[in-house]
């Protein structure tokens, strides 16, 4: 068989970016981990984990022991710490892996005692979110018998910095005397609300892949989408474009088709203001985005034609303003179709090197 041809769509992945969104996360909060769950947000775990243990950084955060496993073996002086914790079917891995399980439950913070007693684990105290972690009572009784590397909170509301919940969470964070070595409570958008929140490690994730954390802060953006024009067509003024015919010319006009849409992550809402730039012009959306197929009115592209690269317009912020989407969900859903490049220095192959 001959080697397919490459695929119709691709998604760039900037690594001097990442790095340098990165560094100023380290600048502002010093010293900053990596969170690199959900493969780095969709940009390719391996390689920002690589890439960032180049620049400096010594803690990476992952939620799953599978997530953990694919990042093995680790370099010496790195530590991968795993969010979501132990259940007792995990605890051989776990033990073995060299990995940092952070404790959310009595039960677990007992099995990590016993199996593997004076190893490092985190306590995960949650001072409000209500989501996973220790109650600090319950974190002040299990605290001794274990070994605490990172003592952690999670903000609810760091993105809204006038939010109330910010300074309460800070104060009963504060307020916790636990054993351990290092205590964080700052994810990207805590790093913003100031020195008082970052503690001796900041957990930054959205703003390493171009999140923008509100008014006054931007990050250099790491994906660049880009899809293939399928075909080019004319249509009369009236006619629709599209299931459900949202959406029709309002004068003679030609349309490009390109080669991505919901299954690969550009989802129904992106027809909200969404643009491509094809034939060096920005086009809007035309109509909804199909399955694998989303089409743009290039009246104003002359230059489009069939064949030729579009790339998508996914300024996150812009974006998720337009779609009502999350910067999260804008990552972290792009499909499996892209042909993934990762571009910038190259760190080293491997995390072990
Ligand atoms: C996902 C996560 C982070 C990173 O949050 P961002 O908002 O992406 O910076 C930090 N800490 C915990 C516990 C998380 O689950």
């Amino acid at each position: 068989m001959l080697p397919p041809p490459p695929p119709p769509l691709r998604l760039t992945i900037d690594l001097d970016a990442v790095a340098a969104n990165w560094r100023d996360m380290a600048r502002r909060s010093a010293p900053a981990a990596a969170v690199v769950k959900a493969d780095a947000y969709g940009m390719g775990a391996r390689e920002v984990a690589a890439r960032l243990a180049a620049e400096g950084c010594r803690d990476l955060f992952v939620a799953t022991w599978a997530e953990a496993a694919a990042l093995l073996p680790l370099g010496p002086g790195l530590r991968l710490h795993v969010l979501h914790g132990l259940f007792a079917d995990e605890i051989a891995f776990a033990a073995a892996s060299g990995c940092v399980p952070v404790i959310n439950t009595p039960e677990s913070a007992r099995l990590w005692r016993d199996a593997a007693p004076g190893r490092p684990c985190d306590l995960m105290v949650d001072t409000g979110i209500s989501r996973l972690g220790l109650t600090p009572a319950e974190a002040a009784e299990i605290a001794p018998a274990l070994t605490i590397d990172v003592a952690m909170s999670h903000l609810a509301c760091a993105d809204e910095p006038g939010h109330a919940m910010n300074a309460a969470q800070l104060a009963a964070f504060a307020a916790l005397a636990l054993p351990a070595a290092r205590r964080s409570l700052a994810n990207s958008a805590g790093v913003l609300l100031g020195r008082d929140y970052a503690f001796d490690l900041t957990r930054p994730g959205l703003a390493l892949y171009g999140g923008a954390l509100g008014p006054g802060h931007t990050a250099r953006a790491v994906a660049t989408l880009e899809a293939r024009i399928v075909q080019t067509r004319e249509i009369a003024a009236g006619a629709s474009v599209g299931y459900n015919a949202t959406w029709s010319a309002p004068r003679p006009a030609r349309l490009a088709v390109l080669n991505i849409g919901y299954a690969d992550g550009l989802l129904r809402a992106f027809g909200h203001g969404g643009q491509a730039v094809a034939g060096g012009e920005r086009c809007p959306v035309a109509g909804r985005v199909s399955m694998d197929l989303l089409t743009i009115d290039v009246t104003g592209a002359p230059a489009a034609r069939a064949g030729d690269w579009a790339s998508i317009e996914y300024d996150l912020a812009a974006v998720a303003a337009a779609s009502g989407l999350s910067q999260y969900e804008l990552l972290t859903t792009l499909g499996r179709r892209f042909e993934r490049r990762h571009i910038g220095r190259a760190a080293a192959a491997s995390l072990a090197a």
